[in-house]
């Protein structure tokens, strides 16, 4: 165990410069499709870790429009690994930063800006505590080989960021370890342990067209179908199960005077074990056929379609996740810091990861209003901001959790 006063000291004296590192992160736009951008804030963030004894490695995603993913490598000398993940885009394009004159703000304790909390103030608090093991711990910073691993594009799930993480873990990787933003009830600290999956489905009906003044009655009207068939999507949802089905957008039809020929409908749904999903997916599928909407004329029927156009797994509760979060939790008790947990319903690199090595999730500083751009004169919408006095406490109780890892996996060995 550290000395906590002179962990917090040391950790309150590194603030300005994590600060100062955040801001020239926050000042490069790294929205998802501005390659550009997110390959600039990677290489920031390799020149800022290289002083640790961090070497970089830019790994070209898959999908040639979107930036490089990047790896940080220090080895270590043990056989020990810890892998930690962030992500270097965010969801704000570079002229909606400029229309809502969205930058880097300090006011007291916040500071708002584009990805201040989702996720470059996570990015911020692994090297504050990486600095912190260096300096407190330099016998277990050293025996630990360290990965760490940026997304290029979190925010739109990117396509093969999964397999980079797998294939750079070290053979016995202790934890793989997310920082997004912690969540907060009261004064405890909320790590995350376990997300929802997510599906992403598309309803087209086809019906027939016809004059809606001259021959009305042997139209098949496709937008009448939709509207029964998206009733019992919605009626899949079942908070019981935490199963949510979202109807997200509609469209369908053509001019007024015409039987609309054709409509469709597109929407998510989101659970947390794979069985619901399984279960959400087939009474999506099984909408699909023949419609109850047909010509009164001749009785042709509406043709529904289903498609399910994207499955991303869910991250279930599970029992090595468990484990980590007890060290947090003992962590949290040393320092006199309320941990809890909680499973949350949107994704991270969390789901892609959680079943090849141990993970636990939220690691980040807190903040608020991801997501968001705008403010009003009323102050009733804010941008997102990330909340500067949660760094120090937080990057307390992530050192102090990671020795605990380090020596519960010392006692496995013996
Ligand atoms: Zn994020």
């Amino acid at each position: 165990m550290v000395n906590i006063a002179s962990l917090r000291e040391y950790l309150d004296t590194q603030l300005p410069a994590a600060l100062d590192m955040l801001r020239q992160m926050v000042g490069i736009n790294s929205y998802t499709a501005n390659r550009d951008g997110v390959n600039r804030v990677a290489r920031l963030t390799a020149e800022s870790f290289a002083p640790l004894g961090f070497s970089a490695e830019f790994v070209p995603c898959t999908n040639p429009a979107w930036g490089d993913h990047l790896v940080l490598t220090r080895r270590g000398s043990s056989s020990k690994s810890i892998a930690l993940i962030s992500h270097l885009d965010t969801v704000f394009p570079p002229e909606e930063e400029v229309r809502n004159n969205f930058h880097w703000q300090p006011e007291g304790n916040r500071i708002f800006g584009p990805g201040t909390h989702d996720i470059k103030g996570g990015s911020v608090m692994m090297w504050l505590l990486l600095s912190a093991l260096r300096t407190h711990a330099p016998k277990v910073f050293e025996a630990v080989s360290w990965k760490l691993i940026w997304n290029s594009s979190e925010e739109c799930f990117s396509p093969d960021f999964g397999d980079v993480c797998l294939r750079h873990f070290d053979r016995g990787t202790l934890a793989a370890l997310v920082f997004e933003a912690e969540g907060r009830v009261g004064n405890q600290r909320m790590m995350v342990v376990a997300r929802k999956g997510r599906g992403t489905w598309r309803v087209t009906v086809s019906g027939r067209g016809s004059h809606a003044g001259g021959k009305h009655a042997h139209g098949v009207n496709a937008i009448v179908q939709l509207g029964q068939t998206v009733q019992r999507v919605a009626a899949l949802t079942d908070y019981s199960r935490s199963l949510t089905v979202n109807v997200a957008t509609i469209s369908g039809g053509t001019v007024l005077n015409r039987v609309p020929h054709e409509a469709m409908a597109e929407g998510e749904f989101r659970t947390f074990t794979p069985e619901v999903c399984a279960q959400a997916k087939a009474g999506l599928l099984a909408m699909a056929g023949r419609g109850e909407v047909c010509s009164p004329a001749d009785g042709l029927a509406c043709e529904v379609k289903v498609e399910i156009l994207t499955e991303s797994r869910p991250w279930p509760r599970n029992p090595a996740t468990d484990g980590l979060y007890m060290l947090w939790k003992q962590a949290g008790d040393d320092l006199n810091l309320p941990v809890n947990c909680e499973e949350r319903g949107g994704l991270s690199d969390g789901n892609l990861i959680w079943d090849a090595v141990p993970t636990l999730d939220g690691l980040g500083p807190w903040g608020d209003n991801d997501h968001c751009s705008e403010r009003s004169p009323d102050g009733s919408k804010l941008p997102e901001f990330v909340e500067v006095t949660t760094f120090v406490p937080k990057a307390m109780l992530n050192t102090a959790a990671i020795l605990k890892l380090y020596e519960s996996s010392e006692g496995r060995e013996r």
